[in-house]
C-alpha cells in the first residue's frame, strides 16, 4: 500500500473515532487497500466500487489523493470495524439477509455520510 493509501485509511480512521459504533476503536493493523479492477469484473461484484474483508479492504479504482475516495474508504473500513467485533456474524448476515437492507450495510453507509454532515457544517455549508 502506497503512502496515498496509508493517508487516506487513517483519514478514514479518524472519520470513524467520531462515531460510537462499537466498544473499542477500529484497528488498522494488518489492514491493507488493494486495487484490483478485475475483482469488479466478477458477476456478483460488478455493481460495486469497493469490498472488504475481515483484512482486506478491495477498490475498483486508486485512491484519489485529493480526498474524493474517502467516502468509499471509509464505507469500507465500517465493514472492517464491524468485522472486528463481529467477525462471523457480519459476513454471514449478507449470505442469509441481503444487502440493501441489511443492517450492517445501512450502518456503514451512515457511517460514511455522518462526518461529511459534519464536515459541510464545520465549513459552514449547509448540512
Ligand atoms: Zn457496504
Amino acid at each position: 500500500m502506497n503512502d496515498a493509501g496509508r493517508a487516506a485509511l487513517e483519514r478514514a480512521r479518524g472519520r470513524l473515532d467520531q462515531l460510537d459504533l462499537y466498544p473499542r476503536p477500529v484497528r488498522l493493523q494488518g489492514v491493507r487497500v488493494v486495487v484490483a479492477r478485475w475483482w469488479f469484473r466478477l458477476p456478483m461484484m460488478r455493481r460495486f466500487d469497493g469490498w472488504a474483508s475481515h483484512r482486506v479492504i478491495v477498490l475498483r479504482r486508486s485512491i484519489d489523493p485529493s480526498g474524493a475516495s474517502d467516502d468509499l474508504l471509509t464505507h469500507e473500513l465500517c465493514h472492517v470495524w464491524q468485522m472486528q467485533h463481529h467477525p462471523l456474524r457480519m459476513p454471514l448476515s449478507y449470505l442469509l439477509g441481503g444487502y440493501w437492507e441489511n443492517r450492517f450495510e445501512v450502518e456503514a453507509r451512515a457511517a460514511a455520510a455522518a462526518e461529511t454532515r459534519v464536515q459541510l457544517s464545520r465549513n459552514g455549508d449547509p448540512a
